[in-house]
């Protein structure tokens, strides 16, 4: 079926992710941001495992039919989403609200190994705390207490409430208009 649309002219849909929800409305996930590209959204469109909610005004067609691609999809079947998110980096800096834990500062952001791996520390949530290019330096292979550097929050595993309260500090780059009813609709009820 997907090998039979050819791109309408001068539209090229590269560019045209959907937003994922779940059933509920929610996006399916934040962290990262649920997004399909388009193919995957019409598929699931022709599988009629998800509804539209909202199209581009680009379109792809075939000899017998168009279709607009979709801007928000919406799963037919609600999955319940994991409480606990990916440990990866834009998690751990998201936790960590983009602040070096030692200095405060948000340029030149890598990671410090509390415990340090040398004396065996491990790359957990619990362990490893966004720092300073210059602060990871100045730390190296010491103890916290060693080099009087404690971390302004304690490392630990945040859940996916934990992390969605900080994202709300730091919106992604680039959001299609008609995503921010989807995106922020839950934060402004808690707020
Ligand atoms: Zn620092």
């Amino acid at each position: 079926m997907l090998s039979e649309l050819n791109l309408s002219v001068n539209q090229h849909p590269d560019s045209c992710p959907a937003l994922v929800l779940n059933a509920d409305f929610r996006p399916l996930s934040y962290y990262p941001l649920s997004l399909w590209s388009w193919q995957d959204a019409i598929k699931a469109v022709f599988l009629d495992r998800v509804n539209i909610v909202s199209s581009y005004d680009k379109a792809v067609h075939s000899p017998s039919f168009e279709i607009k691609l979709p801007s928000i999809v919406c799963l037919k079947n609600y999955v319940k989403p994991p409480l606990w998110p990916a440990f990866t980096r834009f998690n751990l800096f998201l936790r960590d609200r983009f602040s070096c834990q030692y200095c405060g500062v948000s340029s030149d952001l890598t990671f410090d190994h509390l415990l340090p791996r040398s004396k065996g520390g491990q790359t957990t949530w619990e362990n490893v705390v966004t720092a300073c290019s210059k602060c990871n330096l100045r730390k190296s292979n010491h103890l916290y207490q060693e080099a009087n550097m404690k971390p302004s929050q304690w490392p630990y595993k945040p859940n996916v409430h934990e992390l969605h309260k900080n994202g709300r500090l730091f919106p992604p780059n680039f959001l299609h208009d008609g995503w921010m009813d989807y995106l922020y609709w839950d934060s402004e009820l808690e707020a």
